[in-house]
C-alpha cells in the first residue's frame, strides 16, 4: 500500500481497462457469434432454454432495481451464504480484499498464521487444478466429439474460428501497438530489444499456459536483460503474476460478446459497461494456472445474464487461446515492471539496449 504500489495497482488497473476495451471493440465490429444460421441458433437455444427462462426473469427484477443496486449487492449480507454460491463471486472477492486489508492493519504475529493457512490452501487449490487439468485432453476430446455428432451444420465452427481470430487479433494489438507505445512513451528501452529480453518468459508462458509457473523466468528476464532493480521487480512482477492480466480480461471480453451473439441475447452500452467492470475484477480475481480465465468467465456471463453453461461453446477451442493470453499476461507485467523502474529511475539497462 505504498506509493509505489499505489502506482503499480493503478497502471495494472489502467491496462486491464483498456485490454477489455479493446476486445469489446473488436468482437463489436467481427461479431463473430452471428454467423451462425437460424436453425443451429434454435437448436443451441433450446439446449440452454430451462436456465435461460430463469435467467430472463432474474433480468427482469434487476430492471426494476436502481442503478446503484449493483453496488449494494457487491456487499454480503453473509459470507459464507455468498461463498456457497456461484453467482456470487463478485460479493466474496470484496470480503476477501477487506479481509487482506484487517489482515494488514493488526500485528503480524497474529496475522501470520491465518497468512500461512491460506497460502497452504491456496497451493492445494492449485494443485487440485493440475490433477483435473491433467483429464482435460479427454473431456475436450468428448465435447468436441459431442459438439460435432450434434450440430446440424458447420457453422458453429466458422464461428469458434471468427471467436480464435478475434482474440489473436486483439492480443497481437496488444503485444505489438499498445506495449510498445508505452515502452516507446515512457521509458528508454526500445520495444525490439525488450521482446528480445523478456522471450524466454514469453516462450515459457506460451507452452505451461501459467504465469505463477513463468514467475521465477520473468523476474530472471526482467532483471538480467532489462537491467530491471531487484526492489522494484520483485514486487511488481508477483503482484502483476496474480492481478495483472491484460490478455484474460481481453479473451473475457470477447467470450462473453461471443456467446451472447450465439444465443442471439442483445447486450446494451449498460451491460457492455458491466463487462468492462467484471471483467477487469474476474481477470484480477483469477489464478494465474492454466483455465482459470475461463472459470472466471462465469462471473461476467452471469452480470450480463447470458447462461454461463455456454461456456461449453468456447471449451473446446479454450487451451490455444489461454496459451496466447498467458503470453500477453507475462508481456504486460513485464512492461509495467519496465515502466515503474522507470518512473522510480531504477532501471539501468545493459547499453546495448538503450533508446
Ligand atoms: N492461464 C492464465 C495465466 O496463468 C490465466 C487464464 O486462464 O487466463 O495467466
Amino acid at each position: 500500500l505504498s506509493k509505489m504500489g499505489g502506482r503499480t495497482i493503478g497502471i495494472y488497473v489502467l491496462t486491464t481497462v483498456f485490454a477489455v476495451s479493446l476486445g469489446l471493440l473488436v468482437v463489436n465490429v467481427v461479431q463473430p457469434g452471428n454467423t451462425i444460421n437460424e436453425e443451429t441458433r434454435t437448436e443451441l437455444m433450446e439446449k440452454f432454454a430451462d436456465d435461460a427462462q430463469k435467467r430472463k426473469e432474474a433480468a427482469v427484477s434487476q430492471q426494476e432495481q436502481g442503478p446503484l443496486q449493483a453496488l449494494v449487492d457487491i456487499v454480503p449480507s453473509n459470507i459464507i451464504g455468498a461463498a456457497s454460491d456461484n453467482g456470487n463471486m463478485l460479493q466474496v472477492i470484496f470480503f476477501v480484499i477487506f479481509f487482506g486489508v484487517a489482515l494488514i492493519m493488526i500485528p503480524e504475529n497474529k496475522s501470520k498464521p491465518v497468512i500461512t493457512f491460506f497460502d497452504s490452501f491456496n497451493e492445494a487449490i492449485l494443485k487440485m487444478i493440475d490433477l483435473i487439468m491433467l483429464a482435460a485432453p479427454l473431456g475436450v476430446f468428448a465435447l468436441l466429439a459431442a459438439l460435432v455428432a450434434k450440430s446440424p451444420s458447420t457453422d458453429i465452427f466458422i464461428a469458434l474460428g471468427a471467436y480464435g481470430a478475434c482474440v489473436v487479433g486483439g492480443l497481437a494489438l496488444m503485444v505489438f501497438v499498445f506495449y510498445p507505445i508505452i515502452l516507446k512513451l515512457f521509458t528508454k528501452v526500445r520495444p525490439m530489444d525488450f521482446f528480445k529480453a523478456i522471450a524466454p518468459a514469453q516462450l515459457l508462458a506460451f507452452s505451461t499456459s501459467s504465469s505463477a509457473a513463468t514467475l521465477p523466468v520473468t523476474m530472471d528476464c526482467v532483471e538480467e536483460n532489462l537491467g530491471v532493480d531487484n526492489e522494484i521487480s520483485s514486487f511488481v512482477l508477483p503482484v502483476g503474476a496474480t492481478i495483472n492480466m491484460d490478455g484474460t480480461s481481453l479473451y473475457q471480453a470477447v467470450a462473453a460478446v461471443f456467446i451472447a451473439q450465439v444465443f442471439a441475447h442483445d447486450l446494451t452500452l449498460a451491460d457492455q459497461l458491466t463487462i468492462v467492470m467484471t471483467a477487469t475484477l474476474a481477470s484480477i480475481g483469477s489464478a494465474a494456472v492454466p483455465g482459470a480465465g475461463l472459470l472466471m468467465l462465469i462471473i461476467v456471463l452471469e452480470a450480463i445474464g447470458v447462461e454461463p453453461a455456454g461456456i461449453a461453446l468456447i471449451f473446446a477451442v479454450d487451451r490455444p487461446l489461454d496459451m496466447c493470453r498467458t503470453t500477453l499476461n507475462v508481456t504486460g507485467d513485464s512492461t509495467v515492471a519496465t515502466l515503474i523502474a522507470s518512473m522510480e529511475g531504477k532501471i539501468n539497462p545493459p547499453k546495448k539496449i538503450q533508446n
